[in-house]
């Protein structure tokens, strides 16, 4: 049966423009920051995911699309975007440039409930900073994230960070977590009841009992190189963007290490993270490559689109008409030379009537309308109605362009 299957979506017409819009702004500022452009697989090895986005988290358990190929592999659509580039960058060698900057743009694929905000198949454009140990990388592409938002005209956003330290720091932050949870093992969710031994900082992130610990939950004691680079992170963003330090941010997937940060915002109905990354600096080597620090973000460009406010400037779109067979070709070479000229012209739907052709052109929402008869090619000028006020002037093929713009 012709039927979507749940998730999964069909985009056309504002839904997709939209899309298409955070992808353009998201591409100005790249190049803006230096940015290269990584166009990567959907499908990789599962085992990619399961070591890189880590076995406890929700994403492996339970959401990915993952399934044997035809020569009995065991694959997955990718989840995320961070674990392939890392596989990408080993691969590649990439690490002969000791500094990379890289973006993507894909689609994601996830088995969890649709709801507004949250399907199947989703998009997300992310940025991965490879070869910076400096603070100054962690602000900057937070600094890059607020450039995309305001330019997108994002409103009333938050941004929120916080530190989960390092391999020397975060063992005494596990055992503090799994010693105050395990206090109180009968209020948590089931879910959490099972992951407080594995994962415990994920019961901070989790969206039914995170909240009820915020306040007496332990905090974190990060190591003074930690503190060092988190002051420093702080210091650098001081002035430029306004941000939380939320004790209690922790992030789904395991492979953050020192910051993390979030972008949220309220949009009515739906999930209010819009974007979310951090450092992962053990994460390459643990995948088998060479020890380097990265940072990064991902966004989820239909909650973006749906809490933007940009327009986009309507440009005047022309309709050209023919009405007789005879001027067919004079109104096709004219289809052309407009849209040479930069104009947003439609048209050449010659086998329809005068009426069908005009009915067309004010369903495409047209502002002018170009008609064309046999008396038109022989004194080579043309008939240009405004169809917003609904008048008409006869010109010259020459004056066309000029009268446009006029009329713009
Ligand atoms: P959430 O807490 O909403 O489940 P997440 O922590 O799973 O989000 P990340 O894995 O950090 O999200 O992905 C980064 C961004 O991708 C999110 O901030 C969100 O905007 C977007 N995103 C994640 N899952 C979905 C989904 N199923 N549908 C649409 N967008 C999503
Ligand atoms: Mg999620």
């Amino acid at each position: 049966m012709a039927k979507l299957l749940r998730g999964f979506r069909d985009l056309f017409e504002t839904e997709a423009q939209k899309l298409t819009k955070v992808e353009r702004i998201s591409r100005d500022i790249f190049k803006i920051y230096g940015v290269n452009e990584l166009r990567l697989p959907t499908l990789e090895l599962k085992e990619i995911f399961i070591k890189a986005t880590g076995q406890t988290t929700d994403i492996v358990q339970k959401e990915m699309y993952a399934f044997e190929d035809g020569g009995g592999r065991l694959v997955a659509m990718r989840p995320e975007g961070t674990p392939g580039v890392a596989r990408a960058y080993i691969e590649n060698n990439f690490q002969a440039n000791p500094v990379q900057k890289f973006f993507y743009i894909g689609n994601m694929f996830r088995a969890e409930r649709p709801q507004a905000g949250r399907y199947r198949e989703f998009e997300q454009i992310g940025v991965e900073y490879i070869g910076n140990a400096s603070p100054a990388a962690d602000a900057e592409v937070i600094l890059m994230l607020k450039a995309i938002f305001d330019k997108l005209g994002v409103k009333n956003y938050k941004v929120k960070i916080n530190s989960i330290g390092c391999k020397e720091c975060r063992p005494k932050f596990r055992e503090d977590l799994i010693k105050f949870f395990t206090l109180q093992k009968d209020s948590l969710c089931e879910k959490c009841q099972t992951r407080l031994e594995v994962n415990p900082l994920r019961v901070l992130d989790c969206k039914i009992d995170g909240p009820k610990f915020t306040q007496s939950a332990p905090k974190q004691v990060l190591c003074p190189s930690c503190q060092k680079h988190f002051d420093e992170v702080k210091k650098y963003l001081e002035g430029k963007v306004p941000f939380e330090v939320d004790p209690c941010l922790v992030r789904g997937l395991d492979y953050y290490t020192k910051t993390v940060f979030e972008f949220q915002a309220d949009i009515a109905g739906a999930q209010n993270a819009l974007a979310a990354g951090g450092r992962y600096d053990d994460l390459i080597a643990s995948m088998g490559g060479p020890k380097v620090p990265a940072v990064g973000w991902a966004l989820g460009a239909e909650r973006v689109a749906l809490a933007s406010t940009f327009e986009e400037i309507k440009t005047k779109k022309v309709f050209v008409v023919s009405v007789e067979e005879s001027s067919n070709s004079y109104a096709f070479n004219l289809l052309q030379d407009l849209r040479d000229n930069g104009f947003t012209a439609e048209g050449g739907l010659f086998d329809k009537n005068l009426k069908a052709q005009m009915k067309q052109a004010n369903k495409i929402g047209a502002d002018f309308a170009i008609i064309i008869g046999g008396n038109e090619v022989a004194k080579n000028t043309l008939l240009l109605k405004n169809l917003n006020s609904g008048k008409q002037k006869e010109i010259v093929y020459q004056d066309l362009f000029t009268a446009l713009k006029e009329e713009k």
